[in-house]
């Protein structure tokens, strides 16, 4: 039967709604777990601000010798910091232990400086870390937690030909890294589904959008995670009337969350379990290496390289997000206009985005705006039909 005559049939004139409910009797329900988010200002329990360490070329990756030491520079990732920590370790930690290195230092300790250093432990380096925070005082604790490998990663023409086969062996070693993470106690890492919501169908709002004038930018955010087609999840539409929210539109798919507070806490137990040691110290030249033991040194200082390494090249993009009580079971996300929301197990995820990826480009305030969050939660409140 095809698709013209299954609608002609009386299973086929039911309806969408119909359908979805019939799914639910037959004991699956493809829209479980989707209630409506307690949003409203009274549930705010934080505000954050977090910035990204942006950087036109991509995050670098590079040794650069300071009087005898050899300093792997590991920073940069834009607003792909813990989505790419991984890869970007497979890079750096071989780089740090060429020559037969056998003890190393890690400067930073965020998510990228955890990574490189458990990397280092696991090809038998002895490792110790040295930073000026730790979790849950690093930006990389303020983060979405979501698998955004291309979000902010680089611009497209101040790339070099590499960069794309780079990341994407960077974006394939993280994913690999972060199923070994799944089903854990606490959930660490967990595959959640995101709902993109629209007025209008799906495809139109981006072509009227593009057809809008464009303000006039020196460069574009390079994206490459079409690269990615193979390993990650398809997005499905869903039918007008077959979804909870109140824009007619919607589309989901299926995504890696990070839920922070116990991500980091495993990777900081794994590194101490594994004998490493996280000396608080604070680094105020590049010449301050010299006096740390070890000779081969992994620098994951994040947006911090901006002063400590004199890089005028990273950016700051800002990003704010206002912290909503979890809500038991509420494990998804939803993206409307320019507002973004995500539901973690330790604490509901609300944020402007802004129209595009230049939203906070060059704002270094960290400032926290209660009313901006506020307004952001009571905007929330209206994606539910
Ligand atoms: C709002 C927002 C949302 C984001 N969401 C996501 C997301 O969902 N997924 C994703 O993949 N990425 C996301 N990002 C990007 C991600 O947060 C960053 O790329 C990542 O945090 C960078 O990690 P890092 O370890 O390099 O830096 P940091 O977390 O900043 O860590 C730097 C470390 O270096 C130390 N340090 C710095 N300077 C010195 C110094 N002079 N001396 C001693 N120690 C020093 C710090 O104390 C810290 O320990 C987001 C960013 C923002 C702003």
């Amino acid at each position: 039967m095809d698709r013209r005559a299954f609608l002609g049939t009386a299973a086929g004139g039911m309806g969408m709604l119909s359908l979805a409910a019939a799914a639910r009797g037959a004991g699956f329900d493809p829209l479980a777990g989707i209630e409506p988010v307690r949003a409203s200002p009274d549930r705010l329990f934080r505000v954050t601000v977090c910035l990204r360490p942006f950087r036109a070329p991509g995050p670098r990756i590079e040794v650069e010798q300071v009087g005898r030491k050899r300093v792997v520079h590991n920073y940069g990732h834009g607003g792909s910091g813990w989505s790419l920590s991984w890869g970007s370790a497979e890079l750096a930690v071989p780089l740090a232990l060429a020559d037969g290195v056998k003890d190393v230092a890690v400067i930073g300790a965020g998510a990228v400086g955890m990574a490189a250093a458990l990397t280092a432990q696991r090809a038998g380096a002895t490792v110790t870390i040295y930073a000026k925070e730790q979790f849950p005082y690093v930006r990389s604790a303020r983060a979405t937690g979501t698998w955004s490998p291309d979000s902010r990663i680089a611009m497209k023409n101040a790339v070099d030909p590499g960069f794309g086969d780079r990341w994407e062996g960077m974006a394939r070693a993280s994913f690999s890294q972060f199923q070994s993470l799944l089903g854990l106690p606490g959930d660490p890492v967990e595959w959640t589904d995101r709902y993109m919501l629209s007025d209008t169908p799906m495809g139109e709002g981006q072509r009227r959008a593009k057809a809008e004038p464009m303000v006039e930018r020196p460069d574009d955010f390079l994206h490459l995670e079409s690269r990615l087609h193979d390993i990650t999840p398809r997005s499905v539409e869903l039918a007008p009337g077959t979804h909870p929210f109140r824009p007619t539109y919607a589309r989901r798919n299926s995504s890696l969350t990070f839920n922070i507070a116990d991500l980091s806490r495993r990777l900081t137990n794994d590194f101490l379990i594994a004998g490493g040691k996280i000396v608080p110290m604070t680094f105020n030249a590049p010449s301050d290496v010299t006096r740390l033991p070890q000779k081969s040194i992994i620098n994951c200082t994040g947006y911090g390289a901006r002063s400590l390494w004199r890089d005028e090249s990273i950016v700051p993009v800002r990003g704010q997000i206002a912290w909503l009580i979890p809500q038991p079971g509420l494990t998804f996300g939803v993206f409307y206009g320019s507002l973004s929301m995500l539901a973690r197990r330790d604490g509901i995820v609300v944020q402007e985005v802004g129209s595009d990826e230049w939203f906070g480009y060059g704002d270094a305030n960290e400032e926290p705006d209660r009313a901006a969050a506020e307004a952001s939660v009571r905007q929330l409140a209206q994606f539910w039909a």
